[in-house]
């Protein structure tokens, strides 16, 4: 599937509305993931009023979204991919949001970044739902401290965040994610993917983040 035409990324987009709005009342919001997409494919989705997307790093999103930006000053740009701590200026210049705090050292970085900027970036803490040794993310039991940290820093947490196991079902992690969310007081749930996003709506997502879904399987 590399289809890309614009009725073809048009009739996806409205499917996945009409199943978002089945599984929940509200429905989460729809961020649309173009990593790896042609401008064709941007153009495409620009086009049915989708004005939400997610990218995964911060050099190729800059490359990607910087004349669209112009175009459509109503653009939400939010990154979902891991942030190093030297590209935190790039990103706060850039993104309207941050998915992925994982680690007390981003929290001073990125703190530094919205002063020097003067921009203030709202932020997200990614959680390692699963505790998989190899994926990003705070385990659950560190939560409250990186959540305190980052609120003494200054920085405005909004949510969380998760990406769970690709070999588990994925309601048990979207549970555990809103059950921490509600313990920390804040509102905003980062979870649902192309695979389980009406999962998600069901268990309380207000976002989530749709690629293949929308494009078709990345090349
Ligand atoms: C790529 C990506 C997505 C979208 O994945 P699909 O399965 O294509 O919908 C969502 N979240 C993150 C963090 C990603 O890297």
């Amino acid at each position: 599937m590399t289809d890309t035409d614009t009725p073809s990324i048009a009739k996806r987009r409205e499917a996945v509305l009409v199943e978002l709005a089945q599984a929940a009342d509200p429905p989460p919001q729809l961020v649309a993931v173009t990593k790896t997409q042609p401008d064709d494919a941007i153009e495409a989705i620009l086009a049915t009023g989708q004005r939400i997307f997610g990218e995964n790093r911060v050099q190729e999103a800059e490359a990607r979204w910087a004349h669209w930006r112009t175009q459509y000053p109503d653009l939400e740009l939010r990154l979902i991919g891991p942030l190093q701590t030297n590209k935190a200026e790039d990103a706060v210049r850039l993104f309207d949001v941050i998915e992925t705090l994982d680690r007390p050292k981003l929290v001073q970085s990125l703190a530094k970044a919205m002063e020097k900027a003067g921009r203030h970036v709202p932020v997200l803490i990614q959680v390692n739902t699963g505790e998989e040794p190899q994926k990003a993310g705070i385990a659950p039991a560190d939560l409250q401290g990186l959540l305190q940290q980052a609120r003494e820093a200054g920085l405005e947490v909004r949510g969380l965040m998760c990406i769970p196991p690709v070999d588990e079902p994925a309601g048990p992690h979207f549970a555990l994610l809103a059950k921490l969310a509600k313990q920390a007081g804040l509102s905003v749930l980062s979870m649902g993917m192309s695979s389980d996003y009406a999962t998600a709506a069901r268990y309380g997502s207000t976002h989530v983040r749709v690629g293949t879904a929308l494009f078709g399987a990345r090349s």
